[in-house]
């Protein structure tokens, strides 16, 4: 569990642990009272998000932009090297 930096990620890591070390059992926990349970899978089911199709597809061109931005940073960065 060293550098985890996600909240989440961790919740999982430690329902990992209370599940004696085995990840498939924690689907099967049924200990809804404990308040890590709705992030046992380590998803936060509050954080979905409906989205239109038209804001799927601006969210799509936007992350395909953020790809270019990356790939241009990095072929600069090789080119000083
Ligand atoms: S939700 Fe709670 S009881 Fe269930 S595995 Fe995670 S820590 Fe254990």
């Amino acid at each position: 569990m060293a550098n985890m930096k996600n909240p989440v990620k961790a919740i999982h890591a430690f329902c990992v642990d209370c599940m004696g070390g085995h990840e498939s059992y924690i689907k099967t926990c049924t200990t809804e009272t404990c308040p890590l349970h709705p992030f046992r899978m380590g998803k936060n089911p509050y954080l979905k998000r409906e989205m239109s199709p038209e804001q799927i597809e601006e969210f799509r061109q936007r992350m395909k932009h953020y790809r270019e931005v990356q790939e241009q940073k990095k072929l600069k960065e090789n080119q000083y090297e």
